[in-house]
């Protein structure tokens, strides 16, 4: 068998970061070797730790040196004393910008021998993807602030919402959904916000027309939020803003039962610059350095990872087997109510594949 070699970028970052990343990475390897596919790996220990020592989070030159990867795997990034917004801005949101990484793309699954914490909602019925566009809307640096400490203080910030930008991630999330069950709920607020949403809501129906086989709706962030609580079963794809895709994919992970299993995809689709995948939860400076991580979010954004360079069936059977580990064994992590280690959870994986 020929074997296809890539080229990965990994950060593990801060706090579980580290815990997770090599646990996602041997499960990665043994996946993709019994399909000829392998990894070689350049490693940076770019983090808050890094920005706590040298003053940034990444060289001045980071960038440079990560685009020629075929894709880039990070662990977590935050710490302590370190404000959000450096993670963000000082690493992050360059990469995901740079790289023109505008899809985030969040899948949600309720797993067999994980409790939701929603009653009533059966393992094996909650299969839906959040989109979420990544690179402009309400995350701007588009404004300011005035009179400061004066009684008409105020606080502006501008949306921006480029045609562009909203037409490519619809197109995404439309053939997502062609490629699953065929539904797609667009989020929005066009009945309370004025300019952005509306336009939104134009572009949506517009692009409708192009993917007959697609059902869709659309659904206020108020009303969608509660039927995600209410009834998350229902839905297939979500597309939403970059703010609303950000609540919605935190509110449907945490419906699936813990943050720890909760995978991403920052995505690059035209690949002219690499993608970037990371579990959604943060360094967890609560639990770091014990060994009790749960590693399902970094193995299933692994597992995303391969997907994305193009093979789906090594890919599907990293989630299979993680399934697999939850439905017939009671090898969990403390976050889902077992006793076992990061590594004892990731050995189970192991020998199901
Ligand atoms: P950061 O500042 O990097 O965002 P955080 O403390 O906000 O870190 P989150 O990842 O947002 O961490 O998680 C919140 C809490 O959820 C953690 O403190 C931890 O208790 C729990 N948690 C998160 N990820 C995991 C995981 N992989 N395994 C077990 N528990 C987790
Ligand atoms: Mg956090």
């Amino acid at each position: 068998m020929t074997t296809t070699t890539y080229g990965i970028a990994v950060i593990p970052g801060d706090g579980i970061g580290q815990e997770v990343t090599p646990a996602a990475l041997e499960v990665l390897d043994a996946a993709a070797r019994r399909h000829g596919v392998a990894f070689t790996r350049t490693t940076y220990d770019w983090s808050c730790a890094t920005y706590l020592r040298e003053g940034a989070m990444m060289p001045p030159d980071g960038l440079d040196r990560l685009r020629g990867h075929d894709a880039i795997f990070l662990g977590a990034v935050g710490a302590p004393g370190v404000p959000d917004h450096v993670s963000l801005w000082g690493l992050l949101i360059p990469i995901r910008r740079a790289f023109r990484q505008y899809v985030n793309l969040r899948p949600v699954r309720v797993f067999e021998g994980v409790p939701s914490p929603l009653r009533g909602v059966r393992a094996g019925e909650v299969d839906l993807v959040v989109v979420r566009e990544n690179t402009e809307g309400e995350y701007s640096e588009i404004g300011g602030r005035l009179n400061r400490g004066f009684p008409d203080e105020m606080a502006v910030q501008e949306a921006v919402f480029t045609r562009p930008g909203v037409t490519r991630i619809v197109d995404y999330a439309f053939t997502l959904a062609g490629t699953r069950r065929g539904r797609l709920t667009s989020a929005t607020k066009s009945n309370g916000i004025v300019h952005t949403l509306p336009f939104w809501d134009e572009i949506v129906a517009e692009r409708a027309a192009a993917y007959p086989g697609v059902t869709w709706d659309q659904e206020h962030i108020d009303a969608l939020c509660a039927k995600l609580v209410l009834d998350p079963a229902r839905f297939d794809v979500i597309v939403g803003s970059n703010l609303f895709g950000d609540i919605l994919s935190d509110l449907a992970a945490a419906v699936a039962g813990s943050i720890g299993i909760a995978p991403s995809a920052n995505l690059n689709p035209e690949r002219d610059f690499p993608s970037m995948f990371e579990p959604v939860h943060g360094s967890a400076p609560d639990i770091a350095g014990r060994g009790v991580a749960d590693p399902i979010g970094a193995i299933w954004s692994a597992a995303m990872m391969l997907e994305h360079l193009g093979h789906p069936r090594p890919a599907a059977e990293i989630v299979e087997a993680v399934a697999a580990v939850l439905a017939t064994t009671d090898t969990r992590t403390p976050d889902l109510g077992g006793s076992a280690t990061t590594s004892e959870f990731t050995e189970a994986v192991l020998s199901r594949l």
